[in-house]
């Protein structure tokens, strides 16, 4: 039995490890977190990842906890309502899409359940010898050991982008805006309803989550290199205040939440960009490889089709490589064309038939399963 290490166990890690183990790989999951993490905002379920969560069996059980978001309003400073959409809102687009927004701890509980594989918590990979046959593993707690197979799941930061191909400075491009995301209470009462309030310099949104009782709060602002290390959450939570303070509506009680949010989640907004996707024994899928940010409203729906075509193309053919090489020319053009949504969506916001296009940019075969 071909065994794969899979690094990171948020979407694309469990999706690829649900899929692999269907294929009959024995499948290995390392995570730095010390269990499932909780946070991230709601993220969309659109195009053709509704047909792999639907082969999955688990598209009823990610829409009954779907967002069910009926709409948004921006406020002024003083909380007075400026303007209502029952049509869209910023996280999720079009209301009566087929799309399902969910959060995305909730769709990782999901995947996580229906993937069983060894998972490894708190520890991180630290070498990866490719030694023709098999790769060498060297872990910072685990014993070193040996797999036949690599792949990178661990996001726009990836340690197995790093290690199997060089700095992250050359693959990631910054798109000029820093979010962050933390649970709150929710203090506006909102019912599936999403508010935001800008300014010239910053934009605050709360929307009510997991059927109100809870909220989640965004804060964002323009900027780019900050050099704020991505796992430093006290620089982060001190930048935030710094641009905050001050800035009107309930900001302040954000800030509050914010310093004390145990799924207090910063980042840049950027985009992955590489010309291969594969290296020797080693590969890589979703963020790693090819990160769309938050701003293509694609990253999760993009790492559950590559966890699909990268484990099928795997179950094809014992030489890995050409799985590997099958695997990218299928996703290249859906990715390309889901990474230009960024500026397609600048041009005319919000474009919401760009969005389903690209959405809908690769048709899926289905690859046979052994269980
Ligand atoms: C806590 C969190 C919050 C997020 N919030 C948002 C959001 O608000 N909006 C948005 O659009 N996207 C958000 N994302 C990213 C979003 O989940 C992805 O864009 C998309 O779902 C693709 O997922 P992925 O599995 O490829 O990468 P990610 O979801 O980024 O998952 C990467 C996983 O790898 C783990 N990991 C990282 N480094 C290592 C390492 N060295 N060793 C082992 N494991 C490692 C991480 O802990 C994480 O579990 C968030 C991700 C996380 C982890």
């Amino acid at each position: 039995m071909r065994s794969v290490l899979i690094s990171g166990a948020s979407v694309a890690g469990p999706a690829l490890a649900y899929w692999l183990g269907r294929h009959g790989f024995a499948v290995t999951v390392v995570e730095r977190a010390e269990g499932p993490r909780r946070g991230g905002q709601a993220i969309d379920v659109r195009g053709a990842a509704l047909s792999v969560v639907e082969w999955m069996g688990v598209r009823d059980a990610v829409a009954a906890r779907s967002t069910d978001m009926r709409g948004m309003s921006f406020v002024d400073s003083e909380g007075t309502e400026l303007h209502r959409s029952t049509e869209e809102t910023l996280t999720g687009g079009r209301i009566d899409s087929p799309d399902i927004e969910i959060l995305r701890d909730d769709l990782a509980e999901i995947l996580l359940g229906i993937a069983p594989a060894e998972y490894v918590y708190g520890d991180t990979i630290t070498a990866i010898e490719d030694r023709g046959d098999d790769v060498l593993v060297t872990f910072e707690n685990a014993e070193p050991r040996g797999f036949d197979l690599v792949v990178g799941a661990d996001g726009l930061h990836s340690r197995v982008r790093a290690l199997a191909f060089g700095d992250e400075g050359d693959y990631i491009h910054h798109l000029g805006v820093y979010l962050a995301v933390f649970t709150m209470d929710n203090i506006l009462g909102l019912d599936h309803w999403q508010t935001y309030y800008r300014t010239e310099t910053v934009m605050a949104g709360i929307y009510s989550a997991r059927a109100n009782t809870e909220a989640r709060g965004l804060l964002g602002f323009e900027g780019t290199d900050l050099g704020i290390d991505h796992r430093d959450l006290r620089a982060q939570r001190d930048e935030l205040t710094k641009r905050f303070d001050g800035a009107g509506w309930k900001v302040q009680e954000m800030l509050d939440a914010m310093l004390v949010a145990p799924d207090f989640y910063f980042d840049s907004m950027a985009q992955i960009k590489m010309d291969r996707w594969s290296s020797g024994r080693v590969a890589l899928v979703g963020d790693a490889g090819y990160c769309g940010s938050p701003m293509s409203g694609q990253g999760t729906s993009m790492a559950l089709v590559g966890a699909y075509v990268l484990a099928g193309e795997l179950s094809r053919t014992d030489d890995h490589a050409a799985a590997f090489a099958a695997y990218e020319a299928k996703m290249r053009p859906f990715v390309e064309l889901n990474q230009t949504l960024v500026e397609r969506m600048s041009e005319q916001e919000p474009n919401h038939e760009a969005l389903q296009e690209a959405a809908n940019g690769i048709s899926l075969e289905r690859y046979p399963t052994t269980r």
